[in-house]
């Protein structure tokens, strides 16, 4: 349990953020063309279908780019820096912005598979899904 920001929810992200509550990653599906996105829309962006259905994904995927805060970007992430910021490509396809933890900021490389780990938010009902590495051993 940690402080951070409280990220709003929506009508549209409210699955999401449901999904998290049970340690689950749910991403949107579509139906018409059988492609998972995220972040959530109204309107598939690879075919404009509304058939878009939500789906619990695999948790895994691999660092697609990073970069590491050392300064907070707002004073609630003080006790979080270094932070690593990271757009993780799922195995399932769609791209998310999450933090890395449980591990050196230094370690952390692109192409290096992680898997979604939840965060609970303090004194709120918010769970954030955060990636760590894969242990490999
Ligand atoms: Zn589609």
């Amino acid at each position: 349990m940690s402080a951070r920001l409280i990220p709003p929810s929506s009508e549209l992200t409210q699955p999401y953020w449901r999904a998290a509550r049970a340690d689950e990653l749910a991403v949107q599906f579509c139906q018409h063309c059988d492609q998972h996105s995220f972040p959530p829309r109204a309107h598939c962006p690879q075919c404009g279908s509304a058939e878009l259905e939500w789906r619990t994904v695999s948790g895994r995927g691999s660092v697609y780019t990073f970069t590491i805060a050392y300064r907070p970007p707002h004073p609630v992430f003080s006790e979080h820096c270094p932070m690593v910021i990271a757009v993780i490509e799922l195995e399932e396809g769609p791209r998310m912005i999450s933090n890395i933890v449980g591990c050196d900021p230094a370690t952390v490389e692109i192409g290096m598979a992680v898997q979604v780990a939840f965060e609970e938010i303090e004194d709120s009902k918010v769970t954030l899904p955060v990636f760590t590495p894969v242990k490999t051993s």
